[in-house]
């Protein structure tokens, strides 16, 4: 049996589908101790890992709006914190292997401070340089690099420096989105795989992992039923974009839609213009439980939803914040199972548009049914693929 430590960057996109990963690890008889923050204890202690909180101060990754700046400086910021007030303890742990998500980058830094091996677990694709066409977002992410180069440079606490004068750390700015290791497990199909990815043998595309079922029993799933369904999620993180959900409202009240909004804990019922007949909105839904009733999902493409979405069949209108959703969300349109719009320039008649077009249209259905049952057998063994490839990697480094 081996001692392993498992560092979470603290969002539930990067842990939903790592659960069933360390469930594994854990049935086969691995002693997993999983570090999150405390928002995470009780999902994470459903997989039989020893859970422990973070000790440090800054145990929020929270921005308001998708600012790549503010991203990285927060990050960076996180992995100072969580290596000044972590690593003697997990030092003193002994452990003999790391595993980490792809944003943790104090995850990758303590396995080689530590000296010990490290495997990244990805809840989204690599975005390196080769998996970027240079097109308006790559010029926007590489500008944001830049200013947080300028801003930072000459500030006496950038993190960047205190982690090179602390630690002997080097860290790139691209460091930051991949934390690459020599293996690297990426939790969704190869199909997902954009074109434009190059190929390399230390990505291991298990197949999507849906371990976490967020189950609420109250969900009034009986007002659903018989009813075509549209349901409207914008994710976990940079959600609170009232605007956009009263664009919704307005392009779909007294239709013959009925629509769910999940619109996440920041936003009040009272800051939405007023909520018509045909609509349910909940600050968080039983998100693959409901994907087995609804006819369209509204996603702004996080890996998670789109996996989930494409397990179940159904078609999306992709609105992707980010560069690595914005490849997400151009690969599903290219597999024929959506269409991608910019969340900002979409009009409420042309989400209205665009719902009959994939509803009426019955050839993104056919793909989409087409791709649920590959992925969902897929589904079925990505933990156990994993957790093959883990070992096997673990025991040739011991
Ligand atoms: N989710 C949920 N209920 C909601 C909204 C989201 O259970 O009301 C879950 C969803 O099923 C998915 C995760 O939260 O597993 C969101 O992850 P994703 O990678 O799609 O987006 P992120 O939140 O990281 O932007």
């Amino acid at each position: 049996m081996n001692k392993a430590i498992f560092l979470n960057f603290p969002t539930h996109g990067c842990i939903n589908s790592l659960l069933a990963t360390a469930t594994e690890l854990v049935d086969r008889g691995e002693k997993i101790i999983y570090y999150c923050t405390e928002e995470f204890r009780n999902k994470i202690e459903q997989t039989g890992a020893e859970f422990r909180p973070y000790e440090g101060i800054i145990n929020e990754f929270k921005i308001e709006n998708f600012d790549l700046y503010k991203a990285l400086k927060l990050s960076l910021e996180m992995t100072v914190d969580k290596l000044d007030h972590n690593l003697d303890i997990i030092r003193k742990e002994n452990p003999d292997y790391i595993i980490h998500d792809s944003l943790c980058t104090w995850g990758k830094h303590m396995a080689s401070i530590l000296k010990i091996p490290a495997v990244n677990l990805m809840h989204s694709f690599p975005v390196t340089k080769s998996s970027i066409s240079f097109n308006a977002d790559t010029a926007a992410l590489l500008l944001n690099v830049g200013l947080y180069k300028l801003k930072n440079q000459l500030k006496k606490n950038n993190p960047q420096k205190l982690l090179k004068k602390k630690y002997d750390i080097d860290l790139s700015l691209g460091d930051i989105l991949i934390n690459k290791e020599r293996l690297n497990i990426v939790y969704t199909s190869q199909h997902m795989e954009p074109n434009i990815f190059q190929k390399s043998k230390s990505y291991r595309f298990v197949g999507p992992s849906l371990f976490f079922k967020n189950e609420h029993n109250n969900f009034p799933f009986d007002k659903i039923t018989n009813k075509k369904v549209v349901y409207i999620s914008l994710g976990t993180l940079l959600n609170a974009n009232t605007e956009f959900f009263n664009k919704c409202i307005e392009a779909f009240s007294n239709t013959e839609y009925y629509v769910v909004i999940s619109t996440g804990f920041d936003i009040e019922k009272n800051q939405l213009s007023d909520i018509p007949d045909n609509f349910l909105v909940k600050k968080s839904v039983p998100q693959q439980k409901l994907l087995e009733h609804v006819d369209l999902f509204i996603t702004h493409a996080g890996m998670n939803s789109v996996n989930e979405a494409i397990c179940f069949g159904v078609p999306m209108i992709l609105l992707p914040h980010t560069f690595e959703q914005k490849l997400i969300a151009d690969r599903v349109m290219e597999m024929g199972i959506g269409i991608v719009k910019n969340i900002n320039r979409i009009t409420s008649d042309e989400l209205y548009m665009n719902i009959n077009k994939l509803i009426s249209d019955s050839k993104y259905k056919k793909q989409a049914l087409k791709y649920k049952s590959i992925f969902s057998a897929e589904e079925k063994s990505s933990h156990l693929k994993a957790v093959d490839e883990i070992l096997d990697y673990i025991q040739k480094q011991c």
